[in-house]
């Protein structure tokens, strides 16, 4: 089983939250078409704030990964309740009588993603660019390598 949802984008920017200081910038979505051939995704990718690195998959903020659940549950319970109501017709002398039903959930509202934060390209990647907080005006880390640069 497996259920796709679509984030809101910023112009191609994904909004992402760091697992380790928890502060949040947005990378591009994808390649971007200054991309050079041949350079592929890293394993890791790197926080524009405290440098610490993780997998791709770690980055989603609270508010996606509780739009990820509301979207992806009635899918979920729907099919939760049919493998359950199947197992109840061949069981149908058992003494269990039990039937499992669900209200469904109206589907939450998208998300909504605002066109905030400042671009920034980074020196040693700049097919690369971030989006990092206005307010924060210390150097930043690469999301590809670590390095760090100055907004300027
Ligand atoms: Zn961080
Ligand atoms: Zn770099």
């Amino acid at each position: 089983m497996s259920y796709s949802v679509s984030l809101p984008l910023d112009g191609g920017f994904l909004r992402r939250e760091c697992p380790h200081c928890e502060r949040q910038f947005k990378w591009h979505h994808g390649p971007t078409e200054s991309r050079p051939d041949g350079e592929i995704d890293p394993p890791v990718y790197c926080c524009p704030y405290c440098g610490k690195t993780a997998p791709a998959d770690e980055w989603w903020t609270v508010a996606q990964l509780e739009y990820m659940r509301d979207v992806s549950m009635p899918g979920i319970m729907r099919d939760l309740t049919d493998e359950f109501n199947k197992g109840q017709r061949r069981n149908r002398k058992s003494m269990i009588s039990t039937s499992m039903s669900h209200d469904e959930p109206l589907p939450p509202d998208s998300l909504h993603e605002p066109s905030d934060m400042v671009v920034t390209e980074p020196p040693c990647h700049p097919w690369e660019p971030i989006k990092v907080d206005e307010a924060w005006t210390d150097p930043v880390h690469c999301l590809f390598c670590g390095e760090r640069f100055g907004l300027g």
